[in-house]
């Protein structure tokens, strides 16, 4: 099956977007509600869309274990927004913070908690945040929904871009498609992060995928003798 190039998609909306936006007489902002995943995943997404959308960051990340890292995570997040909007990056960004809801996750993936990184067991968790940031995006009106986690390397946004485009179908909000890795994206990421002292975690987010990454250090340590 033919792989989409959804930077291209994306790319195509923005395009109809400025296009449209030149042509009203009445400047219509459009809104976009944008789960992160984490401030570094985001950091990138952030200063490239803030262009062309009034957004507000969703963060819902009821996967992240344990609580401390949660807090964390979300503390770099509102730090680097608050950042962003001092400079005025672009338009103002605002932030929504979902519940913290592991107990959730658990039951998510139960069945599937010994897959590695990158199979089912994460497209159950993707579409988990997916699922909560359409419906919120339907609730409180917003024109669009997508998610930064299609940055990392590691996560297949092919998988990511189709959950999100079946979620929006069902929910009835549209699905701002994304490859942000793409066009330099993921090594800007790191730029930024470098730039605003982002604390950039070395494992995605769950106890399981914390000691997948605890086995592969201990296996990259060479055994004394
Ligand atoms: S590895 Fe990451 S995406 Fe996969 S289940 Fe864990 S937290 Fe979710």
């Amino acid at each position: 099956m033919n792989q989409m190039n959804y930077q291209k998609e994306l790319e195509k909306i923005l395009e109809a977007l400025s296009l449209k936006g030149t042509q009203d007489n009445v400047e219509h902002v459009p809104t976009l509600f944008l789960h992160s995943c984490c401030a570094p995943c985001s950091s990138y997404c952030l200063e490239y869309l803030c262009k062309y959308f009034a957004i507000t960051v969703f963060y819902y990340n009821p996967n992240i274990s344990a609580s401390e890292e949660y807090q964390r995570r979300v503390a770099e997040q509102k730090r680097l927004i608050a950042a962003y909007n001092e400079e005025a990056k672009g338009y103002p960004i605002g932030i929504v913070e979902g519940d913290y809801e592991p107990a959730r996750f658990y039951e998510t993936v139960k069945g599937y908690e010994a897959c590695r990184e990158g199979g089912e067991r994460c497209f159950r968790c993707f579409s988990l945040r997916l699922r909560e940031t359409a419906e919120r995006a339907r609730i409180s009106g917003y024109d669009y929904f997508a998610t930064t986690l299609t940055i990392s390397p590691l996560k297949n946004a092919q998988k990511i871009n189709e959950i999100g485009q079946e979620i929006a179908k069902e929910v009835g909000v549209a699905w701002l498609p994304s490859d942000f890795k793409k066009k330099n994206g993921y090594k800007r990421s790191v730029e930024l992060s470098t730039q605003y002292e982002l604390y950039r975690q070395d494992y995605c987010g769950c106890a399981f995928s914390k000691a997948e990454r605890e086995r592969e250090k201990q296996a990259a340590i060479p055994a004394k003798i």
